[in-house]
């Protein structure tokens, strides 16, 4: 019988294919105990060398994913060999051996288990925890052969079903024979996540327990467009998703053939579609999707990639290579925004503690100001880096004129002794806010005398506004870009912006949903920064609009008094300016 589960869309696309089902992450060891002292010599050898054939393993499986061109992802295998020599770990291991007489094996269980335990209580590293489950399976499959099914070798197509899927498992995923995949578990933030986008496979998940409804061989329907999966479809159904997946395919082909256009409307308004990044490798899509630039270089993976705090050296590399490459196209490099969702390796005492409600803790700039030894070494790469092309300085989590305040004098400070020891900058270098808290949105234009551009964040300005943790999956159905107090403090914000001529941009997701591009424009945004692979979308309904349609429809939505009414009523909008998906 056809039954249709909903989850978390994450990654786009249509799969259809019969299911294979892989073994649930969490299946745990019996407690195992040495016979007597003597062994434990030998036992500690044992841990060693499955350290030792871990570190190997995820080296090939890196090898393997660069030579396919997916440089990024080879960043998440170099974090897993940091956690996997993390001395800290061994010396939990050790101690258990030592101490309790544990076998290897049960020793890392015990070890990995309370570690992501202690992981559980601090939401903004959730996504860590399918990390360190994936060290822990690869440990234990050294040490007593327990299978860890690598995704690369499958013989046939298939779709994959898991309770969980592990982002090495994800990256080492075979292109040809993975059609796409469907976990119990899982959010859009997680690096399985991530990696599945930058992978192209389609993806849905936080499904309950579709690994444990669906047996091996059936077939299986993943809507990554819509976050639906279909288990047993009826004939029709298949028949219609056969479609969808063939049109989208076309579509696919069709957006990338035009994607060299520029985004200029009917009625020759230019608008500029420029990239979101989050690792220096993705300026290579940024620029084979014909981005304008980057709106937004999210900076928190050098906490991701680097053992405890990078210094400037570690910013400035990073920064110029994305730099030099955009040759001369503007790049907004954000400062830090680390806590809440954003994950990040610094101890419980460099971060400052364990918060309850981290998403209103001191995270991005409420961070930076109380550690200024750490963010001045990333201003200071900033603006060394300003020297060499267009850049920009976004500052993210602005909740006042204040912070604003004593941010420019950290910058106006490190400019002018920069200006002394004669180390080339941008004077002037533009400095921007992010507009992502409503008590900023509400008051923009006291900002405008202090900075030289906005930038609209809705991931945050959606979660503050509603009061729904953009990282729960319990409250992801609440998460409305579509709310009608959403549309109306867009307008707000744009339409005071604008009054102040401060130029506004938006970076948010919302910017990249074709659905509201439409209503963006009438409202008079010119300027919107989307993932690379969103961009000849948003670039062709710009084409296919006029500024007179879209003002007509930004009018028109904002009358609207339900997320329902908006959401049929801009989707209609859009479909009478051409076909679109996801349909
Ligand atoms: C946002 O909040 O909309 C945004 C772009 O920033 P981030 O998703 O990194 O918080
Ligand atoms: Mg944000």
């Amino acid at each position: 019988m056809e039954t249709i589960i909903k989850g978390i869309p994450v990654s786009q696309g249509i799969a259809i294919g019969t299911a294979y089902v892989l073994g649930s992450v969490e299946s745990k060891l019996p407690p195992s105990y040495l016979p007597d002292d003597d062994l434990i010599p030998n036992e500690i050898e044992r841990f060693q060398q499955a350290v030792l054939a871990a570190q190997r393993d995820i080296e090939d499986l890196k090898a393997r994913v660069q030579i396919d061109a997916i440089h990024d992802i080879g960043l998440i295998f170099e974090a897993h060999i940091l956690i996997l020599s993390d001395p800290s770990l061994h010396a939990e291991v050790l101690r258990r051996i030592q101490r309790n007489r544990m076998t290897a094996e049960y020793a890392v269980q015990c070890t990995i288990g309370e570690y992501v335990r202690g992981l559980k209580g601090k939401p903004f590293l959730n996504p860590k925890i399918n990390d360190i489950q994936d060290i822990e399976r690869r440990l234990l499959k050294a040490l007593i052969g327990q299978h860890y099914e690598e995704l690369h070798s499958l013989s046939h197509e298939v779709v994959v079903i898991a309770h969980d899927i592990t982002p090495s498992q994800t990256a080492g995923m075979s292109r040809e024979r993975i059609l796409g995949f469907a976990t119990d578990v899982g959010g859009t933030t997680g690096h399985t996540a991530i990696v599945a986008r930058a992978r192209e496979i389609p993806a849905v998940v936080g499904l309950g327990s579709i690994s444990d409804s669906v047996k091996p061989g059936t077939e299986i329907i993943i809507d990554g467009n819509r976050g639906i999966v279909i288990v047993q479809p009826q004939e029709s159904t298949k028949k219609n998703y056969e479609k969808v997946r063939s049109d989208y395919r076309e579509f696919g082909a069709e957006l990338r053939s035009e994607a060299g256009q520029p985004a200029v409307t009917l009625d020759g308004c230019r608008v500029q579609v420029l990239g979101n990044i989050e690792f220096p490798n993705e300026t290579e899509s940024v620029i084979r999707n014909y981005a304008d630039g980057i709106g937004l270089y999210r900076t928190e993976f050098l906490y991701l990639d680097n053992d405890g705090v990078p210094d400037e050296e570690i910013h400035y590399d990073a920064y110029f290579q994305v730099v030099r490459a955009m040759a001369g196209r503007p790049v907004t490099i954000r400062t830090l925004d680390l806590g809440s969702d954003k994950q990040f390796h610094l101890s419980d005492k460099e971060r400052g503690s364990t918060e309850r409600n981290p998403g209103m803790g001191c995270r991005a700039v409420r961070y930076c100001l109380e550690n200024p030894d750490i963010f001045r070494s990333q201003l200071r790469a900033i603006c060394r880096v300003s020297a060499h092309g267009d850049v920009r300085l976004m500052i993210p989590m602005v909740s006042s004129r204040e912070e604003t305040r004593r941010v420019v004098g950290m910058i106006k400070g490190i400019q002018e002794r920069l200006a002394d020891e004669g180390i080339a900058f941008d004077p002037d270098m533009k400095i921007g806010i992010m507009v992502e808290i409503p008590s900023v949105a509400l008051t923009v234009e006291q900002f405008a005398g202090m900075v030289d551009f906005f930038s609209i964040g809705t991931n945050d300005l959606i979660q503050y506004l509603l009061a729904v943790d953009r990282t729960n999956e319990q409250v992801a159905h609440l998460f409305r870009p579509d709310h009608p107090a959403v549309l109306r403090i867009l307008h707000y914000v744009i339409e005071n912006a604008k009054r102040t001529g401060v130029p506004i941009s938006m970076c948010g997701e919302m910017a990249g949903d074709p659905m509201f591009v439409l209503f963006l424009l009438g409202l008079g945004l010119r300027n919107f920064s989307v993932s690379p692979p969103q961009v000849p979308e948003v670039k062709k309904i710009i084409r296919h609009a006029s500024l007179g349609v879209a003002r007509k429809t930004a009018e028109d939505a904002l009358l609207l008094s339900s997320s329902r009414d908006v959401r049929n009523y801009l989707r209609g909008a859009l479909n009478s300016l051409y076909k679109f998906f996801p349909s």
